[in-house]
């Protein structure tokens, strides 16, 4: 069963390949749903192994006019395509809520927060300053220019379907390198969407390319190993990433990483707990829970852990489950029956294996793959619930009595993506903040985004950061350059 999108421009709404500036049936096509109703949207183009190829050529033959520009002129074109996401932040918030399935004031503001990125690296284009470097013999000068690295790959999550293709393709095409999305399978709609305000946004024909495929494996074999391709960033699993990295390791492409995360958030007996449990909300529920810096464990001083544990219990409960497209609702559905499926596993091991579920624990009964907004309690750290990312509305909480503990517990997983702590002790703040392993640590917020500072992990979270004057030297390569007099 088919249904139909909404849309005040149907023209946003594309079905094929974009690629050196035209749209592209492929050999086949899969479908998109709609996870709140599992209903078709829309049959897009599946490309292959020769479609991605070919996107890799127009991009590379774009790539000399595009780099030729001044940072100046790809500002103008760039602000010229920010302009049009705003324009359309309607429409654009509408197709990820109905292919990705969060509620719609979430999709706008997933739209507005990429189209952040876009603005403010089109406003970058002009500050990609290199350095002079004072010399070390008179006879010479020394000099560091910063260049675009060149053809760019961005391969794409589903949870964010719209700001992390922004926060790629922004700095990479705003230092000039040329771009080939590849979207996630569940949702392509939206960099579809992007590229037909690209290409009205004049953004010259093969400079940002998008390649859709049910299959990913051949196509990104393809983007990964091809030698015109010169970057590779990726944003997802941490097993797809270390794959992703191994198949770019031949060609030695520069690589940005944004990979999965076990985010710790940390609250101590003196932090304002009214606070401190608005900000597990946010950073717990947000999207479903399903992103890389959200909550991953919840580990609050003995103190105070009764107390806490009931508000959140209480606010977890009062969230509304629905369809994104409601205007009321806080938790959408997971992405597809996979997510479901882990959820749940995660959930009834951690329940069998002791812990409590003071609100929450089972699947909701909207049925689909909505899941009821979960507080588990008593969860211990060797459980799977502890160690896998969670990705669903569910908080596990784990007891500490002291700093050092505290540390040890939330430091103690592979991954180093995000990190929170809540506290009113200036000291701690810096002793902790400092002792964390982690890329990012929120302090008294559930909510650190933003496109002006540098995103990303440490550990096997990741390489390289997004946002931020950081951001733009993932697409740049230093020239070092001795001019003798
Ligand atoms: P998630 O667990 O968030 O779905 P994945 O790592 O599976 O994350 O997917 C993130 C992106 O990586 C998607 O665009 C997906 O299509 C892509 N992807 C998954 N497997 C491969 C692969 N073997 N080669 C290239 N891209 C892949």
């Amino acid at each position: 069963m088919t249904e139909r999108l909404h849309l005040e421009d149907p023209g946003l709404l594309r079905d094929r390949l974009f690629i050196g500036g035209e749209w592209r049936a492929a050999g086949g096509t899969f479908d998109v749903f709609d996870p709140a109703t599992g209903r078709v949207i829309v049959a897009v183009a599946d490309a292959d192994l020769s479609e991605a190829r070919r996107a890799v050529e127009a991009a590379d033959a774009a790539w000399p006019a595009w780099r030729a520009l001044t940072g100046k002129q790809r500002a103008a074109t760039l602000k010229r395509w920010h302009a049009l996401l705003v324009t359309h932040a309607g429409d654009l918030a509408r197709i990820i809520t109905a292919e990705m399935g969060k509620p719609l004031r979430e999709a706008r503001g997933e739209v507005a927060s990429g189209s952040d990125y876009v603005e403010w690296y089109a406003e970058e284009a002009k500050r990609a300053y290199g350095e002079v470097i004072p010399s070390h013999d008179a006879r010479i000068r020394l000099v560091v220019i910063e260049q675009p690295v060149g053809v760019a790959v961005a391969i794409t999550p589903w949870n964010f379907p719209f700001a992390t293709i922004a926060r790629k393709v922004a700095p990479a095409m705003a230092a000039g390198c040329t771009v080939i999305v590849k979207p996630a399978e569940d949702t392509p709609l939206a960099a579809l969407a992007m590229a037909e305000l690209a290409r009205r946004a004049g953004i010259p024909a093969g400079v940002f390319n998008v390649v859709t495929a049910r299959d990913p494996e051949g196509v990104g074999y393809e983007l990964t190993t091809n030698p015109l391709v010169r970057k590779v960033s990726f944003t997802g699993s941490t097993e797809v990433g270390r794959l992703l990295m191994r198949q770019s390791s031949d060609t030695i492409k520069k690589v940005s990483l944004e990979l999965g995360g076990n985010a710790p958030f940390i609250v101590f007996d003196d932090a304002d707990l009214d606070a401190a449990v608005q900000g597990t909300m946010i950073s717990k529920y947000r999207n479903g829970g399903q992103t890389c810096i959200c909550a991953n464990r919840v580990f609050v001083q003995d103190t105070i852990v009764g107390e806490f544990a009931e508000r959140l219990s209480e606010a977890a409960s009062s969230l509304k489950v629905g369809a994104g497209t409601a205007d009321d609702s806080d938790v959408g559905p997971l992405i597809n029956p996979d997510a479901l499926t882990k959820v749940t596993r995660l959930v009834d091991d951690a329940v069998s294996g002791g812990a409590k579920a003071l609100t929450g624990g089972k699947p909701h009964d909207l049925g689909g793959t909505f899941y009821q907004p979960t507080v588990l309690t008593d969860v211990g750290p060797d459980m799977a619930i502890a160690n896998e990312e969670i990705f669903g509305p569910v908080a596990t909480l784990f007891t500490f009595s002291g700093e050092e503990e505290a540390i040890e517990a939330a430091n103690a997983t592979p991954y180093g993506l995000a990190a929170y702590l809540y506290t009113r002790d200036n000291g701690r703040i810096w002793r902790v903040g400092e002792a964390l392993d982690f890329g990012m640590v929120g302090v008294n917020t559930g909510l650190f985004m933003t496109e002006v500072a540098p995103f990303g992990g440490i550990k096997q979270s990741g390489i390289g950061r997004e946002g931020g004057r950081q951001g733009l030297r993932e697409y740049t390569e230093s020239k070092y350059m001795a001019i003798g007099l």
